[in-house]
């Protein structure tokens, strides 16, 4: 179990939960007590984080399965109190679970260029595949300049090169 001070010092987990949850989401895992469960208002007196957000970091954490909660309700007053606590070893599925979506749409958008052809506006840039320029008969629908073929080898190897990182990071072969 890393700490959670280890888990920030990860320089690829810190952007993660940074992306998630902005510097105040990461000041309240700095100065969330480990030693028990604490509920939200307690929280927000201990980290001196206003309360607002530090609910928004717990539901965002909550959601992302880095923290849980259990209810307790008031017997006298029916009011539900939440006891929550941090679960940051679930990060490493957390940050998998995060790059297979990319990797999935960088796939789809990857298929999507090599399959195509492209032409693009010399006036205006738009940018439009072979059949679509065929339709236009290759006129701009935008500003009526002429469609010329685009290519997009640069972008297609720069798409295969990430596809390939995240593959890596990802222990696929
Ligand atoms: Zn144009």
């Amino acid at each position: 179990m890393a700490s959670h001070e280890e888990i920030l010092a990860d320089k690829a987990f810190f952007a993660y939960l940074h992306r998630l949850i902005g510097d105040e989401g990461i000041e309240l895992i700095r100065r969330f007590p480990t030693d028990k469960e604490y509920s939200d208002e307690e929280l927000a007196e201990i980290t001196k984080i206003n309360l607002n957000s530090v609910r928004n970091t717990l539901y965002t954490l909550y959601e992302h399965r880095l923290a849980r909660y259990r209810r307790i309700k008031n017997t006298e007053t029916g009011w539900l109190t939440y006891l929550w606590l941090l679960e940051l070893n679930n990060i490493h599925d957390s940050v998998s679970k995060d790059l297979e979506f990319v990797l999935e749409k960088l796939r789809r958008r990857y298929k999507y260029e090599n399959e195509n052809a492209f032409y693009n506006c010399e006036n205006c840039g738009n940018t439009i595949t072979f059949s679509e320029a065929m339709d236009s008969e290759f006129i701009c629908q935008n500003c009526e300049g002429k469609l010329v073929h685009f290519d997009n080898d640069l972008l297609v190897n720069a798409l295969q090169r990430r596809i390939a990182r995240i593959e890596e990071n990802l222990g696929h072969e």
